[in-house]
């Protein structure tokens, strides 16, 4: 079967109407990886990778993000704008131009991956780099788009978390069933609101008799969810997860305590560690902030948190090449220079 993109192959579940532009760059439909070597290393009967960097613009934000720019051209917006840590800002500058539609993003100055930033260049957004952090450019944001004729589509657009939830159907549907935890990185929370929800509308129709627990992950220096409070100058590595107070916070939360689930920090360590073990034992290469969820399963691993039985689906959010300087930088080193000959190549390899 050709798979005909979010908005027709889960209509069904997404707020559609008749006039609604069917858009699409043929996302979701992403793979559900089986671990190789980490399930074992984890103690789990299952461990599966949801690769979302195999997205049309390499990361999740593109499932939300068709129904928030087909809803907006649906009534008649030119414009759009967001907020970003550069991935929301990939995405929407790709479909606001397969929409024909205008885009504008705010990106704070000097912290945006060099891959996300050169996906908004090239699709022709108008980007504007705030001299502040993400929450300081989000203020701005909300005020214009509430203010004049341009649609919002950071995930405050109710449009964006509805097109995530698909994500947890598909999880449902390669996997046959619903795991026993589902784990992914958090930072304005969106993700993990719309996961959560997409499993228990699943439930509500009665597609499903069981409910997953969710394992939410943050950097250990932005992570106000944790600690219960905004951090005012959020500092991590992982810059799709730098953010201090995040905007779907009830959304998380609940998610956390229905599904009896947590939300825990991970350190800068800890993610760069799992980035390069997932590349190296598993042979997918993720961004740093898609690592958290499995830094977070590691770690509860190691906290003896998992009995031997479950099913454990990672959310791998964003690709690898959306970061080269930070994965450049794990490699550093690693390169050996040899003259143009054979026997020098064979000398070092050891052949
Ligand atoms: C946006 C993003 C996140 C965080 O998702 P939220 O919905 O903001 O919690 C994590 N990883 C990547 C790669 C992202 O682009």
């Amino acid at each position: 079967m050709r798979w005909p993109g979010i908005l027709e192959y889960f209509a069904d579940y997404l707020p559609l109407t008749k006039k609604t532009p069917l858009i699409t760059l043929h996302e979701g439909n992403t793979p559900l990886i089986p671990s190789s070597r980490l399930r074992q290393k984890v103690g789990v009967k299952g461990l599966f990778f949801k690769f979302e960097g195999m997205n049309p613009t390499g990361s999740f934000k593109d499932r939300g993000m068709v129904v928030a720019i087909a809803k907006a051209k649906e009534d008649g917006k030119e414009i759009v704008m967001c907020a970003s840590t550069g991935n929301t800002s990939a995405s929407a500058a790709a479909y606001a131009r397969k929409a024909g539609l205008n885009c504008v993003v705010l990106i704070p100055q000097g912290k945006i991956a060099l891959g996300k930033l050169s996906q908004a260049l090239m699709h022709g957004a108008q980007v504007l780099a705030v001299q502040g952090n993400f929450d300081q450019a989000l203020e701005v944001v909300r005020f214009i788009t509430s203010h004049y004729p341009v649609a919002l589509v950071n995930s405050l657009n109710p449009y964006r978390l509805e097109g995530q939830k698909t994500a947890s159907f598909e999880v449902v549907e390669w996997l046959g069933g619903v795991p026993d935890f589902l784990a992914l990185p958090v930072g304005n929370a969106g993700n993990i609101t719309a996961y959560w929800k997409g499993f228990k509308e699943l439930y509500t129709r009665k597609k499903i008799t069981s409910l997953p627990k969710m394992l939410g992950f943050q950097a250990a220096g932005a992570c106000p969810l944790v600690l219960g409070k905004p951090v005012a100058n959020p500092q991590t590595v992982a810059t799709a997860i730098r953010i201090g107070n995040p905007a779907s916070w009830q959304g998380a939360i609940a998610a956390k305590e229905e599904s009896q689930g947590l939300i825990e920090a991970v350190t800068d360590e800890e993610i760069l560690q799992a980035q390069k073990i997932l590349a190296e034992e598993e042979g997918i290469f993720v961004e740093p902030a898609s690592a958290a969820s499995v830094a977070g399963v590691l770690k509860k691993a190691r906290e003896a948190f998992f009995r031997g039985m479950e099913t454990v689906v990672c959310v791998l959010t964003g690709h690898g090449l959306k970061d080269p300087d930070i994965a450049m930088k794990q490699c550093e080193g690693s390169i050996e220079e040899v003259a143009p000959s054979v026997e020098e190549v064979v000398k070092i390899l050891g052949l």
